[in-house]
């Protein structure tokens, strides 16, 4: 079935498309094509000058809550609130609707409630978390984390940059006080409903006949520091049964990692690694390499994780190398409010027909959000699945389809 076409709102297509002209050349590389919009940088800044100007223009209140989340409110804040949103800072070289799509999306929604004459019955918001990507120091979803406290203060404020710029210093930088930066339990137990519309990062609805889809879940997520330690020796002189290569073992160790994890259903990724001496003519002494695992459930990521470090060991003793697992941060799997996801079904039902729901694998502040308030997700179709990367695409068709989604959602949570 299909839903479309004539049905597409002319005030949904007037708002996307000069909401999202604005916002497209602010903080693009014309060198990639991509972004380089980071946590309190000059690309940032202007992001958020950019939210300023489309709140102001549809006479929202803006607000800048203690860590720097920007909230812009129709009509009087209050409780019981109604939010929307997503974020504006990106990966490097990132693509331009992973988090732009969803705020664009949010203030074009409000737009096309105003043109069906609807007045929210609830307190209402548009946010913008600060630092969701973590590109510049370290922590994905620092503004949400530092908002429901499962991101500590003093441990944010001394987070480095690669410039040796603490947050803090760049807070300063941007007239942002970080001192304020904390839990915000009173704010958060303000939100009655917090629905995210965002870009799809993978593959799953180009194969169907809708544009968009409601989350079910958030994968859980783990990363693991390996070191394979072996002899540093003669790349010419030293004979290959006298070596104890670890970069050998770190070989075998990737290969595992992608065998286990086809055969768990999980996904597992070696994307970084640094090599000691590193010289072309020299067998290594140590390899350092990070681990990311994803799977569907706490089991099978524990499952996954469990017979790859197995196979790193087992193939360390062959090779008479030397390993150290260990992990370094663990994400438990995030379900998405039942009862609101229901009810986002119900209200698409009409015009959408039965809409997918998927998990993802990639993290957002509405997962976050999930452990205090309750949360839901919209996702728009990516036809290529290219996402943190300048490829990343949606269809304007599908955007728009993803504004009428959301403003339907909106009006029936907010009414
Ligand atoms: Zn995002």
């Amino acid at each position: 079935m299909l839903f479309l076409n004539e049905a597409v709102d002319e005030a949904a297509a007037s708002a996307y498309t000069s909401l999202w002209a604005s916002l497209l050349p602010v903080g693009r590389e014309a060198g990639t094509g991509g972004y380089r919009r980071f946590a309190w940088n000059a690309a940032d800044l202007a992001c958020r000058e950019w939210f300023r100007g489309a709140a102001a223009d549809r006479g929202l209140t803006v607000e800048t809550d203690r860590n720097g989340n920007l909230w812009a409110w129709w009509g009087a804040k209050g409780p019981g609130a109604v939010v929307t949103g997503s974020h504006l800072d990106s990966v490097p070289d990132g693509g331009a609707f992973d988090g732009p799509l969803g705020v664009v999306s949010s203030f074009a929604a409000i737009d096309v409630l105003r043109a069906r004459g609807f007045r929210p019955g609830k307190p209402f918001a548009v946010a913008c978390f600060a630092d969701e990507e973590g590109a510049r120091f370290g922590v994905a979803c620092a503004g949400s984390r530092l908002l429901t406290g499962a991101l500590d203060a003093e441990r944010a404020r001394a987070l480095r940059d690669l410039d040796g710029v603490t947050m803090r210093e760049a807070m300063e930088r941007a007239d942002q006080d970080p001192e304020a930066l904390g839990a915000d339990p009173e704010r958060l137990a303000g939100i009655a409903a917090y629905v995210e519309l965002h870009v799809e990062q993978g593959k799953a609805l180009v194969h169907t006949e809708s544009p968009i889809a409601v989350a079910s879940s958030i994968w859980p997520h783990s990363r693991w520091r390996f070191d394979f330690l072996g002899e540093a020796n003669h790349a010419g002189t030293t004979r290959l049964e006298d070596r104890r290569d670890p970069m050998l073992t770190y070989a075998n160790t990737v290969l595992s990692a992608r065998k286990k994890a086809r055969q768990g259903g999980a996904v597992a990724t070696f994307g970084r690694m640094v090599v000691e001496p590193n010289g072309t003519n020299a067998i290594p002494s140590r390899v350092t390499a990070w681990l990311d695992v994803r799977a569907p459930s706490d089991e099978v990521l524990a499952a996954v994780t469990e017979e790859i470090v197995d196979a790193a060991v087992a193939r360390s003793d062959r090779d008479e190398t030397d390993i150290r697992a260990e992990r370094e941060s663990h994400t438990p799997i995030v379900e998405f409010d039942q009862v609101l996801r229901n009810r986002m079904a119900g209200t698409l039902r009409p015009s959408f027909g039965a809409v997918p729901v998927l998990p993802t694998g990639a993290g957002h502040d509405a997962g976050i959000l999930a452990a205090a308030v309750p949360t839901a997700m919209l996702y728009v179709r990516n036809p290529s699945g290219v996402s943190h990367a300048p490829g990343e695409h949606a269809d304007d068709r599908d955007c728009l389809a993803g504004v009428t989604a959301l403003a339907d959602v909106l009006q029936e949570l907010a009414q």
